[in-house]
């Protein structure tokens, strides 16, 4: 629909029909005051943050003829020689079920993947699925039940966000060592802090989506390159095409709200303010809680004062050049914490990047998760951690020395799903009629977690926007895959289980 209005001649006067025949003879300069006037009758989109989430919006909002701008303040973190973004810090995977982001990859036309791929799993005594015993796997069976009452709803939310993953797990009977060698560190990994530490709600959505859903979920493909290189530079060369603007160096700072609309007229970067006609936030929490503590207008709203009360953990990225060959059995590989530390995840990048495939030299990753104790050592101090760790994991590392290293700190830098944060996160929409959030920290009914929630998120606000405008087609969002039948019936057994405990006398008494 839009492009059909794009193909007439737009008049200063906004008549578009009566004057169409001199329209169409008009001479070259009025050609272009109607290409002037076009531009300005699109309607403006600002989007702050050019991760997945604002790329994801800008995408859909440019293809439907929206004149959108994309602003990105960036990361003054990272090694002093080197400027970190945020897709740049830490290697990321990309699991079976991202069937948004492989569908984008496929209409870019772009090939940024490794073939398919299984990680693998090291404790204090090695690698751990070859040796858990059959018995410790069974004691994950009861959890099911658990998984089957979580069905993603805002009542499954409250009932299971308070709660710790620890609790959780010991209340279906987990046994010690799979918790320890097995749950304890994936869900480290997985949200980025201890199983005490994390909601139950989290806990089961996150297990289910990647691990129980569907048997393939768990192989996962990696970038042969940062995601910034092989798949945001390419992408938004491409948005550039269709007139979308991106602005670097513009650190959101406030906004405007006009009184008498009660919408948002312009975002404030520092000296600079950008004006428009819809707005989608598309930034983390710890740089949402700044926004919001020198904002006047969003400090007025309950929404965003709660954001206040949610929390970030730290991140420590190790990149160490060896001087050797070190046989990594696996390319992508979890291992539990070692002397108290946070679990912890390494990347045989020698083998995962194109840059490094012809390399004499094995170029391994370590990404530290609720860092927050490291990120004050010294860079040495780090590395000979780091490197004492790779030795329990495997031997070989004890015989290479670190020819080269560089070290990202990156502080509040991870979302942190603690028991009760649920209240306190964001939702898509917001107070104010053309203002929309995006991000993996957005509540959102999809089902998906991390890279693909947050690009679904940013199709829901760009849809969000064309429902608002009243222009546009909306885009399309491939759903998680349905449950398997034996799921379903579960569920279903489990909602008629529901429904009639709803009807007893007092069914809402006790706690829940
Ligand atoms: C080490 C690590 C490993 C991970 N591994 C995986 C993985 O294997 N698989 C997976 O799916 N996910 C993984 N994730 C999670 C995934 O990367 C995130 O879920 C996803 O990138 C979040 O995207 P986003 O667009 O919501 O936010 P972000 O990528 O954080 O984007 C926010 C943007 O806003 C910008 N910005 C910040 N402040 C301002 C401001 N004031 N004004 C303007 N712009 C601003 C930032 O520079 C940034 O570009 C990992 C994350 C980390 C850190």
């Amino acid at each position: 629909m839009l492009a059909s209005l794009r193909a007439r001649p737009v008049f200063p006067n906004g008549s578009r029909s009566s004057n169409f025949r001199r329209g169409f003879c008009c001479r070259a300069e009025d050609q272009s005051v109607s290409v002037v006037t076009e531009r300005q009758n699109k309607k403006k989109v600002v989007i702050v943050g050019s991760g997945w989430a604002g790329l994801g919006a800008a995408h859909h909002l440019c293809k439907q003829g929206f004149d959108v701008t994309v602003l990105e303040g960036g990361y003054e973190l990272g090694p002093k020689t080197k400027s970190l973004s945020p897709d740049d810090a830490g290697i990321r995977g990309f699991w079976y079920p991202y069937r948004n982001i492989f569908n984008l990859v496929d209409e870019l036309g772009l090939k940024p993947f490794t073939s398919w791929t299984k990680s693998a799993q090291y404790s204090e005594e090695g690698l751990e699925f070859a040796r858990l015993p059959f018995t410790d796997r069974l004691t994950s069976l009861p959890l099911m039940a658990a998984v089957i009452d979580f069905n993603n709803t805002d009542t499954a939310w409250r009932k299971y966000d308070p709660i710790t993953a620890r609790e959780i797990l010991k209340q279906f009977g987990c046994s010690e060592r799979l918790f320890r060698d097995v749950f304890d560190p994936l869900l480290q990994v997985g949200l980025f802090a201890p199983a005490e530490q994390c909601s139950a709600a989290a806990t089961l959505g996150m297990l289910y989506y990647f691990v129980l859903a569907n048997q393939k979920n768990f192989d996962l493909v990696w970038c042969r390159g940062t995601v910034r290189e092989k798949i945001f530079q390419p992408w938004t060369e491409s948005m550039k095409i269709q007139g979308c603007r991106f602005l670097e160096g513009r650190k959101v700072t406030d906004v405007v709200v006009n009184e008498e609309t009660g919408c948002i007229s312009e975002v404030i970067c520092e000296k600079e303010s950008f004006k428009a006609d819809a707005f989608i936030l598309a930034v983390g929490i710890s740089t949402l809680q700044e926004i919001v503590q020198n904002s006047a207008a969003l400090c007025g709203r309950e929404e965003f004062l709660k954001v206040m009360k949610l929390n970030s953990t730290d991140l420590l990225t190790v990149k160490l050049w060896l001087d050797r060959k070190v046989k990594i059995p696996y390319s992508s590989n979890v291992s539990s914490g070692f002397d108290g530390a946070c679990a912890w995840t390494f990347f045989d990048l020698s083998t995962i990047y194109d840059e490094y495939k012809d390399s004499a030299s094995t170029i391994v990753q370590a990404d530290l998760y609720h860092a927050n104790d490291l990120l004050p050592l010294k860079d040495e101090k780090i590395v000979e951690k780091v490197m004492s760790w790779l030795s329990r994991c495997i031997k070989d590392f004890e015989n290479a020395t670190v020819v080269d290293k560089e070290i990202g700190r990156f502080p509040k830098f991870l979302t942190h799903f603690f028991p009760g944060s649920y209240k306190y996160m964001m939702r898509g929409p917001t107070s104010f009629p053309n203002l929309y959030m995006a991000g993996d920290w957005i509540v959102n009914r999809h089902g998906s977690w991390s890279q693909e929630k947050s690009y679904v998120t940013g199709l829901e606000a760009a849809n969000r926007v064309v429902d608002y405008v009243g222009e546009g087609a909306f885009a399309r969002i491939v759903g998680v895959e349905e449950d398997e039948p034996h799921i379903q019936s579960l569920r279903s057994f489990n909602r008629n289980l529901y429904d009639i405990r709803a009807q007893l006398p007092f069914s809402n008494y006790f706690l829940q």
